[in-house]
């Protein structure tokens, strides 16, 4: 009888999106839907395990939104859409082997899951986003809390909520206490009064706000250090000082608002 040699699978092109958020996932889901498993497989590789659109945090923080009904899925999207999620977060990229470097996947209890490992690419999109930038202003970094993900958003409202508990069992037991939740914001940017306004409305407490310029200021004063680059010989201004002359500029020059809120506890 003949032997049959298998015939070897024509190698599939593969596309590989880092950061599964509003840049990422759209694209991969796109891509998926476009080109499919036949000839292509499309992976998309993100730290999370669920997708919730950035702009609905400060909703998760208030505590107006619950984040586990408006989140997605990777796997299960991927699997409708098309695109393989691998769960996980890139620490290097071999431009030579054209491979993307995973860190090593740790438990909740930091356990081994999985080693140090790589994916091979044809194609590569990075697509990680960006952190927020306190332009160095004094104590944010030490004292508050970001907003840059669900973690910090859930972080937020337990911090908040325990506090209230905190303040409502003081003046529970002492009606006269000097005990009250009171929440500073840092930043103005476009969604900083809906998270200004619920946080008051739901809470009832007072709300001080820094004032929208700085945020202004903020984003003028990157826009001119990036510009700036490492140096410029001519004026010998730098990124760094840029950075700090705008700290120092919304430090001095930012009246603070307070929003009072409308019920007690
Ligand atoms: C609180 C808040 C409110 C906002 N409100 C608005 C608004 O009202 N209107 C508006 O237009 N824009 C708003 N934005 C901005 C908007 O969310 C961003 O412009 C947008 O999310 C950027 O999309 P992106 O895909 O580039 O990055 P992101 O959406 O940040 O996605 C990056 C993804 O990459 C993943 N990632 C990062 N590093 C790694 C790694 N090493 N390995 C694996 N995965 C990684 C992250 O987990 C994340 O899922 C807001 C942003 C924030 C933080």
């Amino acid at each position: 009888m003949t032997k049959v040699e298998p015939v070897p699978a024509a190698r599939k092109i593969q596309v590989v999106v880092v950061g599964g958020g509003a840049a990422g996932l759209e694209l991969a889901t796109r891509l998926g839907a476009h080109f499919g498993r036949r000839h292509f497989d499309i992976i998309l590789v993100e730290r999370n395990r669920t997708h919730i659109w950035k702009p609905l945090l400060h909703e998760v923080a208030a505590g107006s939104l619950d984040a586990n009904l408006d989140e997605v899925g990777y796997r299960s999207h991927g699997f409708a859409w098309g695109y393989r999620f691998f769960y996980g977060t890139l620490d290097g990229i071999d431009r030579d082997t054209r491979q993307v470097l995973i860190a090593p996947i740790l438990d909740e209890d930091g356990s081994e899951i999985m080693g140090r490992h790589s994916i091979r690419y044809d194609y590569l999109v990075l697509a990680v986003g960006s952190v927020s930038n306190d332009f160095g202003t004094k104590g944010v970094a030490q004292n508050c809390i970001f907003l840059d993900s669900r973690l910090q958003a859930d972080r937020f409202r337990s911090k908040l909520l325990d506090h209230c508990l905190r303040v409502s069992r003081t003046l529970q037991n002492d009606p006269d206490a000097e005990a009250q939740v009171r929440v500073d914001i840092v930043g103005g940017g476009a969604r900083n009064d809906l998270l200004n306004r619920l946080t008051g409305e739901l809470t009832g407490f007072e709300i001080v706000v820094g004032s929208p310029e700085s945020s202004t200021m903020g984003n003028f004063a990157i826009q001119l250090a990036s510009l700036a680059g490492d140096y410029t010989p001519s004026t010998g201004v730098n990124y760094a000082a840029v950075v700090n002359w705008a700290g120092e500029l919304i430090a001095n020059s930012s009246p603070i608002s307070v929003l009072s809120g409308s019920s007690g506890l």
